[in-house]
C-alpha cells in the first residue's frame, strides 16, 4: 500500500516527501549534497537548535532527514528511507535496472562513519544495480548487510558487492517481487536496546528506569544491579556514536557475564554495584546519523560542556547518586571503529604494574590480540571526564567494524571475567586526579 502522502514521478528521480517524523517546520535540506532533493520539499532554512543551557553551547547546523518515498513506476520499483535509522538523501535511475543512491551526513564536517540505511521496493523480480555516492567526497565503509523482514540479515556476498579502484561502491542485486532492506549495518534500533535491558534486568530481579531524555524527546534508559548502592560502582556505557553496532554487541556480551548465574559473576555482584547506559544517543540512531544526536553534535566530545541533554542528564543521574570522585572502581564505553583497540588515559596510575587498569589490559593480552592505546586527557570525551573528574580507571572499548559476532562476543566476555576478578581493587582515589590538559570546553 502506498503512503497516502506518495505521489507517482514516472520514470522520474524526483522523491516526494511522503512522510515527515518530525514537525515539517524542522525538515531542513542537505547542505551540500549532491543528490536530487525531493521536488516539493521546503526551501533550504535553517533552524537553531533547542536553546542550549550552558554558554559554551555552540550551535551546530543540522539537517534532519527528509523522510520520502522515490518511485520509478515504469521500473516497478520504489526506494524509501522510512523506516527508522534509515538514512538516504536521494535516487537517480542511471539506466535500464542501474541507480545511483545518494547519501549524506547530518552534519559536515563529520566523522568519516558513513552510515546508509534503505529499503527498496520491486513489483516483479529483477536484477538491480546500485552505485553509492556520497556527499563532501565521504568513502564507502561498510559491506551493505540484507534482509526481506527485518529479522534476518545477510551480509551482500563477494559477486554482489564490490568497491572499485577510484572508491565506487556497488551493489548487484537480484530482487525477488517484494521489499529488501539494505542497510549498513543490521540496525539495533531503542526497542531492541529496552527489550535486551528488560530481559538482562529482569534475571536479577530488578528493572530498567529513565534517567533523562534526548533533544527529541527519547526517554535515555539505563539499569543498575549488584552491591548496594555505597559500594564501588562500575560504569558501563554504549551507543554514543550511532552507527557502533559492533561495539553494542560488545556491551551485550560484557554486561550479560557480569549478570550471568555464576559463582563468579554472583560473588562479584556482592561487592559492586553495576550501572549500565546502553544507549545514549537514541536521536541519532532512529535518524541515521553517522556521529551525532538530534543536533549533530558530537555527544561524546560534551563530558565537559555539558551542552547537550543526553550527556547532562547521565552526569546529573551520577551526581544525584553521589557518584563522585573515589566511588567509581572503573568506567567503560563501548565504540566501532576500523579494528579492536583499547583507548586508555596515559596519565591514569591504574596503568602502573601494580593498577588495575595494567593488570586488565595483560589478562586481555593473554587470550586476544588487543592493543591498548594510551593518551593524554585532552578532550571532553566520556573516558577522559570519568578519569579527570571521578578518578576512575576509565577505557573506551573499540571493536573492529568487521569483527565477526562470535569472535567480539568471546573477547567481551572475557573482559567482564577478567575484570570481575580485579574489581574493586584498591580503594579508588578519594579525589579527582589534576588533568592539567584536559579541556572541559
Ligand atoms: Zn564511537
Amino acid at each position: 500500500m502506498p503512503h497516502p502522502a506518495e505521489r507517482t514521478h514516472r520514470r522520474g528521480p524526483s522523491a516526494v516527501r511522503a512522510h515527515l517524523w518530525l514537525p515539517a517546520a524542522l525538515a531542513l535540506l542537505f547542505a551540500g549534497c549532491a543528490s536530487r532533493q525531493p521536488v516539493d520539499a521546503p526551501a533550504a532554512a535553517t533552524v537553531a537548535p533547542p536553546a542550549p543551557t550552558p554558554a559554551t553551547a555552540e550551535p551546530v547546523r543540522v539537517a534532519l532527514q527528509v523522510r520520502t518515498t522515490w518511485r520509478f513506476d515504469d521500473d516497478g520499483l520504489r526506494f524509501d528511507n522510512l523506516l527508522p535509522a534509515s538514512r538516504l538523501s536521494g535516487v537517480e535511475r542511471l539506466g535500464e535496472g542501474r541507480y545511483r543512491v545518494d547519501i549524506a551526513p547530518e552534519t559536515e564536517p563529520v566523522n568519516p562513519s558513513a552510515w546508509y540505511g534503505f529499503r527498496i521496493h520491486a513489483d516483479a523480480p529483477r536484477t538491480l544495480e546500485l552505485r553509492f555516492a556520497y556527499a563532501h567526497g565521504h568513502r564507502h565503509r561498510y559491506v551493505p548487510k540484507l534482509s526481506v523482514d527485518g529479522r534476518v540479515w545477510r551480509e551482500a556476498g563477494p559477486d554482489e558487492f564490490r568497491v572499485d579502484a577510484d572508491g565506487t561502491a556497488r551493489l548487484r542485486l537480484q530482487l525477488a517481487a517484494g521489499e529488501l532492506r539494505v542497510f549498513a549495518q543490521p540496525p539495533l534500533l531503542p526497542d531492541d536496546f529496552e527489550a535486551w535491558s528488560t530481559r538482562v534486568a529482569a534475571g536479577l530481579g530488578v528493572e530498567p528506569a529513565t534517567f533523562g531524555s534526548s533533544v527529541q524527546g527519547r526517554p535515555l534508559r539505563m539499569f543498575e544491579f549488584g552491591a548496594g548502592a555505597d559500594a564501588p560502582v562500575l560504569l558501563v556505557l554504549g551507543r554514543q556514536h550511532p552507527p557502533e553496532d559492533t561495539g553494542t554487541q560488545a556491551l551485550m556480551g560484557f554486561v550479560e557475564a557480569l549478570a550471568a548465574d555464576t559463582p563468579q559473576a554472583r560473588e562479584f555482584r556482592a561487592r559492586v554495584h553495576v550501572l549500565v547506559v546502553p544507549l545514549l544517543n537514541p536521536d541519532g540512531v532512529v535518524e541515521g546519523h553517522w556521529r551525532g544526536n538530534a543536533r549533530g553534535v558530537d555527544i561524546n566530545r560534551d563530558w565537559g560542556p555539558f551542552a547537550q541533554p543526553e550527556t547532562r542528564a547521565l552526569r546529573d543521574l551520577l551526581e544525584a547518586r553521589g557518584v563522585g570522585a573515589g566511588r567509581v572502581a572503573f568506567a567503560i564505553d563501548f565504540h566501532s571503529t576500523f579494528r579492536d583497540v583499547f583507548y586508555t588515559v596515559a596519565e591514569d596510575p591504574s596503568r602502573a604494574p601494580d593498577g588495575v587498569l595494567h593488570a586488565w589490559m595483560a589478562a586481555m593480552q593473554a587470550g586476544f590480540d588487543i592493543e591498548e592505546k594510551p593518551s593524554a586527557a585532552r578532550t571532553p570525551v566520556f573516558k577522559n571526564w570519568a578519569f579527570c573528574r571521578l578518578g576512575a580507571p576509565a577505557v573506551t572499548y573499540e571493536v573492529g567494524d568487521t569483527t565477526p559476532a562470535a569472535e567480539l562476543e568471546s573477547v567481551a566476555r572475557h573482559a567482564a571475567r577478567s575484570l570481575m576478578d580485579l574489581l574493586p581493587a584498591a580503594a579508588p582515589p578519594s579525589a579527582a586526579p589534576a588533568c592539567p590538559r584536559f579541556d572541559a570546553g
